[in-house]
């Protein structure tokens, strides 16, 4: 859905949306959806502004870092955005935005599209790393085992220690 900043100078609008697995593409390759997004929002003009404050809910099957384990990753997440109108920066390359301003949201004058917002604030709110468990132990670098599940008769690699480095020192 679009939202059009002359419908809001007629009134703020509540908008409810829902979008398939397949309708926000955010993946990664170790990122699947696991079900609807569902998305609330209250958009209203603020002067010149569009402001956009609600929440999304939706999951991920996503794969733990360490050992490839597929874990389902709920995604909850408030917001409330501000997006000035695009033709205040028509001429952007000529104008040096203010460092604080570098946050903020531009629109176009058509307006904006809530599958955007949606998708934006999906990827700010995926975690940069996922594990199954903080105390997960990964799989075994040399066999390729789940150690989390079984052991291995590899021997430990000492230069995969974090400590190996006093060897050397001592070394000298
Ligand atoms: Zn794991
Ligand atoms: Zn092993």
């Amino acid at each position: 859905m679009f939202i059009t900043p002359e419908e809001l100078t007629l009134h703020s609008l509540s908008v409810d949306e829902s979008y398939g697995p397949n309708d926000l593409d955010v993946g990664g390759a170790s990122i699947h959806p696991a079900g609807r997004l569902t998305l609330h929002v209250v958009a209203e003009l603020v002067g010149r502004e569009i402001r956009i404050r609600g929440d999304l809910s939706t999951a991920f099957e996503m794969e733990c870092d360490r050992c490839a384990t597929a874990i389902e990753f709920p995604l909850n997440r408030c917001f409330d955005l501000y997006y000035r109108p695009l033709s205040t920066i028509a001429r952007v390359e000529e104008i040096e935005i203010p460092k604080d301003e570098l946050e903020m949201a531009f629109y176009p004058a058509e307006g904006i599209d809530l599958r955007e917002v949606a998708k934006e604030q999906v990827i700010l709110a995926l975690p940069m790393k996922l594990l199954c468990n903080p105390n997960c132990r990964g799989l075994c670098p040399r066999c390729g085992v789940n150690l989390n599940i079984e052991s291995c008769q590899c021997a430990p690699d000492p230069t995969d220690s974090p400590f190996a480095f006093l060897a050397h020192r001592q070394d000298r």
